[in-house]
């Protein structure tokens, strides 16, 4: 199964991936539609910066969700299926706990209804917009082990290069 996995050290922090993310999470699904809405719509992946290293981040759908534990109304649950952890905005009663709970900082909140917000894998679409719109790779969606070989692959290159 494919997982968004995350190379800090190609992110430029250009953000297009946050844009793109609040974009496909608007009413219209249109750039500029969005950004004319009165109540615009947020991003469920954050790129954190301390100047040198950028860090886009979302949720990481967790195999033993702190979140999931920590929630009393069932709003946010793990999908044995998918293995998604999704959350419904209809049972959240504003508690914050998860977000106490999540050790990533993933979950935001939603400026509209002021209940939580999190990554949904974007469900109407084959690949996640900010995989899509990331023009570097820093955000990909991919098998774990493909990841895992690229990652082999560049650690033998810098290995080889230190002889
Ligand atoms: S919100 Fe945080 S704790 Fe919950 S599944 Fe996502 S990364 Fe894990
Ligand atoms: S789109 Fe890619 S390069 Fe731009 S901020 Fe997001 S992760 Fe970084």
């Amino acid at each position: 199964m494919k997982q968004i996995l995350i190379t800090p050290k190609l992110c430029l922090g250009c953000r297009s991936c946050e844009l793109a993310c609040a974009v496909e999470h608007s009413l219209s699904k249109e750039l500029f539609a969005a950004v004319i809405k009165k109540e615009q719509p947020t991003a469920r992946i954050f790129v954190e910066t301390d100047g040198v290293i950028n860090l886009p981040l979302q949720c990481r759908h967790c195999q033993d969700p702190a979140c999931v534990n920590a929630c009393m109304s069932g709003a946010l649950q793990r999908k044995p299926t998918t293995g998604m952890v999704v959350a419904d905005q209809n049972k959240c009663v504003g508690c914050w706990m998860c977000v106490m709970a999540c050790p990533f900082g993933a979950i935001a909140q939603d400026p509209e209804y002021k209940v939580i917000n999190k990554c949904d894998r974007c469900p109407d679409l084959d690949q996640p917009a900010c995989t899509v719109a990331c023009p570097t790779g820093a955000v990909k969606f991919v098998e774990v082990s493909r990841f895992s070989q690229e990652r082999r692959k560049q650690y033998l290159t810098s290995f080889a290069e230190e002889e």
